[in-house]
């Protein structure tokens, strides 16, 4: 079905004014806090007075780069990208950012999301002549951009034009030898925060990536907005964009760490909330709560909360393991949960146990997490997940399968129960998952849950 990459990724980049800092170590740090966002491949390009140096290779941004590398890409700005893509495409060509020479120059592009179009504008770029070397959607808005940049002066100008052309999401960082560009997509899908260190703008896909290098928060980046960073300051353009926005509540849910705040909401906060919430829509009679880490925890805290059933922690997590999801065969994938988790025996033998996980894609996690517990001695394992059921694909960036292999695409309630294992099992509402989000300043996209796209998928949609 997915012709193309799907890419759920991490961006950073800076614009050091008067070189207070070391441009090149600011951005490795920022990416090493957003690795979560993407452990596959990871990059750096820098501006070295009108020079673009970049490190881009696959693996984890500290296997990358070292003190030689840092030293060598000097500059005073900088982009940097994580990802992390699905099966099959996983090859250093497409890790990013992406350099391109071009008749104006040259640039190098990072970006966060999906472009729904990108298919049908490679091929209409194609037919004119353009070669493509990679399959990823960044390489096909750097070609569009170049092409259509001969008609300004300014890139932002073309950077408009070129907005009203893609459709998806898309967090976006663009590095030429005077400027550094920023634009978030019209409907605000994916994150994207503005901050401040001394002088100098930072741009990164999440807020905690500024806690820990002192950097000031600002704000968002804004739906549909532009901003232009060079030697005379920082300038905004706001593009069109719809009535309505449509960020990604999946962010919330699974993918954002806990500590960042997008659009008004922490997210910590968000997923407690979908916890308590959930304990009013499916009470349970049980004597423990645990949460499956690490995006399980602060649900499961709320679950506790308001359901008065003690907060025990359940699990033992090896850190050094990579996300399960990383590995890319349906094989590693299974074993990846073992190598992972370890339940604690103690706090599990004999109870009945409420196990509150995040989300359920395929199936195979939680299962394989279900019957852990049940090998430590759980009496009884009650599933509460802190999002709705999963039953459509996501094409804006979010790694969901096809709808075949999406358990709640193609089974009943009592049948899911049944395949994880479980004694009982319950989801929050959609309209449940909505309130965790309430005092946002966003719309929300739930179409991995509701099938509402909010644009138009429907040649890709398998019905
Ligand atoms: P499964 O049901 O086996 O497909 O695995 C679902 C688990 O994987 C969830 O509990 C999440 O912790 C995690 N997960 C959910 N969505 C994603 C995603 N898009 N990328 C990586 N991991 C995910």
């Amino acid at each position: 079905m997915f012709d193309k990459l799907k890419e759920e990724c991490g961006v950073f980049g800076v614009y050091n004014n008067n070189n207070s800092f070391d441009t090149s170590r600011l951005t490795y740090y920022g990416l090493f806090a957003l690795q979560h966002r993407g452990q596959e491949s990871a990059g750096i390009a820098v501006n070295n007075n009108g020079t673009i140096l970049y490190r881009k290779e696959m693996g984890m941004v500290s296997e990358i780069f070292d003190d030689v590398v840092l030293n060598y890409l000097k500059g005073h700005s900088a982009i940097g990208h994580v990802r992390y893509s699905t099966t099959g495409e996983s090859y250093a060509e497409n890790a990013q950012p992406l350099v391109i020479k071009y008749t104006k120059g040259h640039m190098a592009i990072a970006h966060n999301g999906n472009i729904t179009n990108a298919s049908e504008i490679k091929k209409e770029l194609e037919d004119k002549g353009t070669i493509f070397q990679t399959t990823s959607d960044t390489e096909v808005i750097a070609a569009l951009l170049s092409r259509v940049r001969i008609k300004y002066s300014a890139i932002e100008d073309a950077l408009n034009e070129v907005m009203q052309i893609i459709k998806g999401a898309y967090s976006l960082l663009i590095m030429t030898p005077h400027k550094l560009i920023v634009a978030r997509d019209p409907l605000g899908m994916r994150p994207l925060v503005i901050g401040k260190k001394d002088d100098s703008y930072v741009f990164s896909s999440e807020s905690c990536a500024f806690d820990s290098l002192g950097i000031e928060f600002i704000r968002d980046v804004e739906p549909g907005e532009i901003i232009i960073v060079d030697n005379k300051g920082i300038k905004s353009i706001q593009t069109k964009t719809p009535e309505k926005s449509a960020s990604c509540i999946f962010e919330y849910i699974y993918f954002a760490r806990p500590d960042s705040i997008m659009d008004g909401i922490e997210v910590y906060s968000a997923r407690y909330e979908a916890g308590r919430i959930l304990a009013k829509e499916h009470p349970v009679d049980a004597d423990v709560v645990v949460g499956v880490p690490d995006s399980g925890l602060a649900a499961a805290h709320g679950f506790a909360d308001e359901s008065g059933i003690k907060y025990v922690g359940g699990f033992m997590k090896n850190r050094y393991v990579g996300r399960t999801f990383i590995q890319p065969s349906q094989e590693m994938r299974e074993l990846g949960v073992h190598l992972k988790l370890n339940p604690i025996r103690s706090q599990i033998e004999g109870k009945r146990v409420v196990m509150i996980d995040d989300s359920i894609v395929r199936g195979t996690t939680c299962r394989k997490i279900v019957n852990l517990l049940k090998d430590a001695g759980a009496k009884e394992v009650h599933v509460r997940v802190s999002s709705p059921p999963v039953k459509y694909s996501c094409y804006f960036g979010i790694d969901t399968p096809e709808r075949t292999k999406l358990i709640a695409g193609t089974k009943t309630m009592d049948e899911i129960r049944e395949l994880i294992c479980a004694d009982s099992l319950g989801y929050i509402s959609n309209e449940g998952l909505l309130n965790t989000c309430k005092n946002g300043k966003r719309e929300y996209c739930m179409a991995c849950f509701n099938g509402k796209y909010p644009i138009d998928v429907n040649n890709k949609e398998e019905k």
